[in-house]
C-alpha cells in the first residue's frame, strides 16, 4: 500500500498568545513541527510527506523542514477542514492508496501508532488512534452537575488519522462547508466506516502554553535584549517608480540596485542581522549571484527574521528612517508599516516608519538618491558565546 502523509500546519494558533505559530516554536532545539516530520520521514512505509502551511510562515516552514526531502508545501484555506481538503486535492494525482492526516502540534507521534493505523486500513476506509477516557465525565447546566456520563466506549482521539485516499478525498469534497471537528468525522458524515486503534499517551497535542509540558521538557532560557543598526543608500536612475518598505511609489525616477533596490528594507534587514551578529545582506545574498537580480527584498527581510526565530528569539520593535527630498513618504507610511509587520510576522504597533529630508544638503538633498537607517530591537536567549 502506497501511503502519503499530510501534515496540517496552516493554523496561526491565536489561542497560544505567541507571535510565532506554536508549531514553529522550539522543542529540544527544533521546531515542534519538525519532530513529527522527522518521525514520518524515517518510517519505511511512508512514500511522501506534504505539509499544508500558511504562506506567511514560509520561511519558518523552510527552516523546520530543511533536509527532510518533503514535497513542496501547499497553502491552506480559511479553516482547518479547508486546508486538509486542499492538501488532499494536491495529492490526488499522485497514486497513493492511503493518506495519514496529522496535526502539526503533535510532536511525539511514535512509530508504533503509525504502524497500527496503517495496519488497520486493510479493515476499513478510516482508522483513528485513541485513548480510552479515564477521567469521570460530568454534564452541567449553569455550573450544577446534572449527570454523570458513562465513559464506556468513549475515547480521546489523536492523530495521525488514516484513510484510503479515494474515500477521504470524496468525503472532504462532499461535506465542504459543514464544520466538522476532525477528518474521521468527515468520513463518518459521508457514510464511511471508521475504526479505533490504540493511540499513545505520549502523543499529546500542544494546545495551551501551560499544557505544553515543554516547561518540563525544555527549561526556558532567560532572554536578553539586543539591538542592531542598519544603513543603506541607493542612487536614482531612470525609471518611473521606487519601491520603499515593500510599497511601490510612482515617481519620475527609480532606484538603482541589483535587487528591487528597496533601500529601507535593506537597512532594516541589516539591522536584524546586526542584532544577532549574523553578518549582512551581502554575506547572505551576494550581489554577484544572479539569483538575486530583481529579487523582492522581502526575501532578505524574511530570512533575517527566520534566523532570529531559529535562535528562539523574537523581534520586539523596529524603527526605520528614510531620508530623501522626494518622493513624499507620508501618504505611504501606513502601507509601509503594515507591509513590514506582515513580513516580520509582528503587530504593526511594533513597527515604526519615519521620513525626513536633509534640508537640501548632501546627496539626498540634491536628489541623487535615497538613504535609510534602521534600528531593530530583539529578544534572544542568553548565550555565553
Ligand atoms: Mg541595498
Amino acid at each position: 500500500m502506497k501511503v502519503a502523509v499530510l501534515v496540517v500546519a496552516a493554523g496561526r494558533g491565536s489561542r497560544f498568545g505567541s507571535v510565532t505559530p506554536k508549531q514553529y516554536l522550539p522543542l529540544h532545539g527544533q521546531a515542534i513541527l519538525r519532530h513529527s516530520l522527522a518521525t514520518f520521514a524515517a518510517h519505511p512505509a511512508i512514500g511522501a510527506i506534504r505539509v499544508v502551511i500558511n504562506p506567511a510562515d514560509r520561511s519558518l516552514y523552510d527552516l523546520a523542514s530543511a533536509g527532510l526531502g518533503l514535497l513542496e508545501p501547499v497553502d491552506g484555506g480559511a479553516e482547518r477542514q479547508d486546508s486538509v481538503r486542499l492538501g488532499l486535492q494536491s495529492l490526488a494525482e499522485m497514486n497513493f492508496d492511503a493518506v495519514l492526516i496529522h496535526d502539526a502540534a503533535r510532536p511525539f507521534v511514535g512509530r508504533a501508532v503509525i504502524d497500527r493505523v496503517i495496519g488497520a486500513l486493510s479493515k476499513a476506509p478510516g482508522v483513528v488512534p485513541g485513548i480510552p477516557v479515564a477521567d469521570t465525565l460530568k454534564r452541567t447546566r449553569n455550573d450544577i452537575v446534572t449527570a454523570t456520563v458513562p465513559r464506556d466506549g468513549l475515547w480521546r482521539v489523536q492523530t495521525p488519522q488514516g484513510f484510503r485516499m479515494t474515500d477521504i478525498l470524496a468525503a472532504h469534497t462532499a461535506v465542504a462547508g459543514q464544520a466538522l471537528t476532525d477528518d474521521a468525522a468527515v468520513l463518518e458524515a459521508a457514510g464511511g466506516t471508521v475504526i479505533m486503534v490504540p493511540g499513545d499517551a505520549e502523543n499529546i497535542k500542544v494546545t495551551m502554553p501551560d499544557d505544553i509540558s515543554l516547561a518540563a521538557i525544555e527549561a526556558p532560557r532567560p532572554l536578553e535584549t539586543r539591538t542592531g543598526f542598519g544603513l543603506d543608500v541607493h542612487a536614482f536612475t531612470d525609471g518611473d517608480a521606487v519601491t520603499i518598505c515593500g510599497v511601490e511609489i510612482p515617481f519620475r525616477k527609480s532606484l538603482s540596485g541589483h535587487s528591487d533596490a528597496d533601500v529601507a528594507m535593506h537597512a532594516l534587514t541589516d539591522a536584524l542581522y546586526g542584532a544577532i551578529g549574523a553578518g549582512d545582506i551581502g554575506h547572505h545574498f551576494p550581489p554577484s549571484d544572479a539569483r538575486w537580480k530583481g529579487c523582492a527584498s522581502a526575501v532578505f527581510l524574511r530570512h533575517a527574521a527566520a534566523l532570529i526565530t531559529a535562535r528562539s528569539g523574537r523581534i520586539t520593535h523596529v524603527d526605520v528612517t528614510i531620508a530623501c527630498e522626494a518622493p513624499r513618504i507620508g501618504p505611504h507610511r501606513i502601507a509601509m508599516t503594515n507591509c513590514l509587520a506582515d513580513i516580520l510576522n509582528i503587530s504593526a504597533g511594533r513597527v515604526s516608519v519615519k521620513a525626513t529630508t536633509t534640508e537640501k544638503l548632501g546627496f539626498t538633498g540634491r536628489g541623487e538618491g535615497i538613504a535609510a537607517q534602521a534600528v531593530a530591537t530583539v529578544m534572544v536567549p542568553v548565550t555565553d558565546n
